[in-house]
């Protein structure tokens, strides 16, 4: 009798779309090579991918020189394996085999030294990432995604490979901090504050002070920052007040009654839909400047974990699934991790992310390998505080972090939301595996160079040393959520 095919083969076949590997950091192409990173891709989810997505910066520096810009280079910019040079050889390496090219940026660009274009948060202290709402960052911004965009066009001019997409990483847009008890949330630099105040006048006095309309679904905890995201486009003040009320949070008011709660609720509501708005406004302006002029224009993607609310990405996802037909909109795709929510877009095309959290994990492990090699940020931020081997073993333990949190098993491709088609409800087209490896992520640890750290220099803690005391100060300030 010949085998049969079962539901979960059928469904399986129908159900995968279109594949795409992100190779999320041109550490990958120094520790394995291109063919071998779509082989264990294949392997991984039983198909070949149709495209990759590369980089077109690291967090320590950018891929290639960009004109105007001073910024350095990333050390890992070249040195690849295969023999490959610089970021074009390796566009042209994938392009010239077949694969479509997306170029990613986190447009945080931490690497970026101008003080002015920084994040500020609530209580007036910046910190290392560019603001995207300014425009002088969006220039820097849009001026390294529009040159990878024109290396990528020429170099893929005879390949039967071409630019396919451009994708704007947002998980990380907005980062949360807390001390005791008081949340420190970014950002409130001078063009946030005229954005948010034109838009909504009186809103930000609202949140200068403690408690304050945050505090109904945010917690400082020990270890970071609790949150609830469950807040839906149809979410009223009721609704936010109960699920404050669930978890406690509500606690560090002093009025607790109904009025006072519902009115914060409203607050909060109101904040929320203008930080969204904000956030699409940057992210349409750096599309637009990107990509102006072009002949044919790629496909402008959005990446975001997944949940209702993202706090740190600044966006409701309900509120990105517009019919297409009524306005044209600053985006052609959202990627965003299937399993967070039951959520599917009914208009705007998605593929789902098969990772936990989409980027948040990932992105966090390599921010902490570009600190850790930086001998600035190893004498002033809370990483100084650390010997040679902790840093390692820290390292590590996020590297397992950001692994536990991978999708496996191309079974799960069975699971997820409906292809788009006539008679589907769900917009989906496809997929995004990620190349990330333990394997390859030990390489990454075990060849970095990691300076000494201020505890390497000092022995045991000397509480009359003003110069240690400072330093120890400098470095209880940074917050690791
Ligand atoms: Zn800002």
């Amino acid at each position: 009798m010949a085998r049969r095919t079962f539901n979960l083969q059928i469904q399986l076949a129908q159900n995968r779309g279109g594949s795409v590997m992100d190779i999320p950091h041109p550490a990958l192409l120094r520790y394995s090579e291109p063919q071998a990173l779509i082989a264990q891709f294949e392997e991984a989810w039983g198909t070949k991918p149709e495209a990759v997505v590369l980089p077109v910066a690291a967090a320590d520096g950018l891929m290639f020189k960009v004109e105007g810009l001073s910024e350095p280079i990333s050390p890992y910019a070249t040195g690849f394996s295969a023999g490959l040079r610089d970021f074009q050889d390796v566009v042209y390496t994938f392009a010239k085999a077949g694969f479509d090219i997306y170029l990613l940026i986190i447009p945080t660009l931490q690497f970026v030294g101008t003080d002015a274009l920084h994040l500020i948060d609530i209580v007036g202290d910046g910190s290392a990432q560019l603001c995207v709402s300014n425009p002088r960052s969006q220039d820097v911004i849009a001026a390294v995604l529009g040159t990878g965009v024109d290396l990528t066009i020429e170099t893929t001019k005879n390949t039967p490979g071409k630019l396919k997409g451009v994708v704007m990483d947002i998980v990380d847009l907005w980062p949360m901090g807390g001390h005791n008890k008081r949340l420190e949330l970014t950002c409130f630099c001078p063009s946030c504050e005229k954005y948010i105040e034109e838009h909504k006048p009186g809103l930000i006095r609202q949140f200068k002070t403690f408690p304050n309309p945050w505090n109904l679904l945010l917690q400082v905890t020990a270890t970071g920052i609790s949150h609830i995201d469950e807040i839906h486009l149809n979410s009223t003040t009721s609704d936010i007040v109960g699920l404050s009320r669930q978890k406690g949070f509500d606690e560090v008011f002093e009025d607790r009654t109904m009025p006072f709660l519902l009115d914060q609720a409203e607050i909060l509501l109101d904040y929320i839909e203008v930080r969204h708005n904000q956030t699409i406004a940057a992210v349409t302006a750096i599309f637009e400047q990107a990509l102006q002029g072009l002949d044919s224009v790629p496909r402008r993607i959005i990446l975001t974990e997944g949940s209702y609310y993202d706090w740190t990405a600044g966006i409701q996802l309900e509120r990105l699934d517009r019919p297409l037909s009524q306005e044209p909109l600053p985006y052609d795709e959202i990627w965003f991790d299937p399993s967070s929510t039951e959520l599917v877009m009914k208009y705007v095309p998605f593929r789902s992310y098969m990772w936990k959290r989409a980027r948040y994990y990932i992105d966090a492990f390599f921010d902490l390998v570009a600190n850790a090699t930086d001998p600035v940020k190893r004498a002033t931020i809370g990483i100084a505080r650390m010997k040679i081997p902790e840093m390692r073993g820290l390292l590590k333990s996020r590297l397992s972090q950001a692994i536990g949190t991978a999708m496996t098993g191309y079974t799960s491709l069975a699971s997820l939301p409906d292809i788009k088609s006539d008679s589907s409800n769900s917009a989906r087209i496809g997929f995004v595996g990620v190349a990330l490896t333990r394997e390859i992520g030990d390489k990454l640890i075990e060849g970095l160079n990691i300076p000494p750290g201020l505890a390497d220099i000092t022995s045991a803690p000397q509480s009359d040393n003003p110069l240690e005391a400072l330093m120890r100060l400098i470095a209880s300030r940074e917050e690791e959520e």
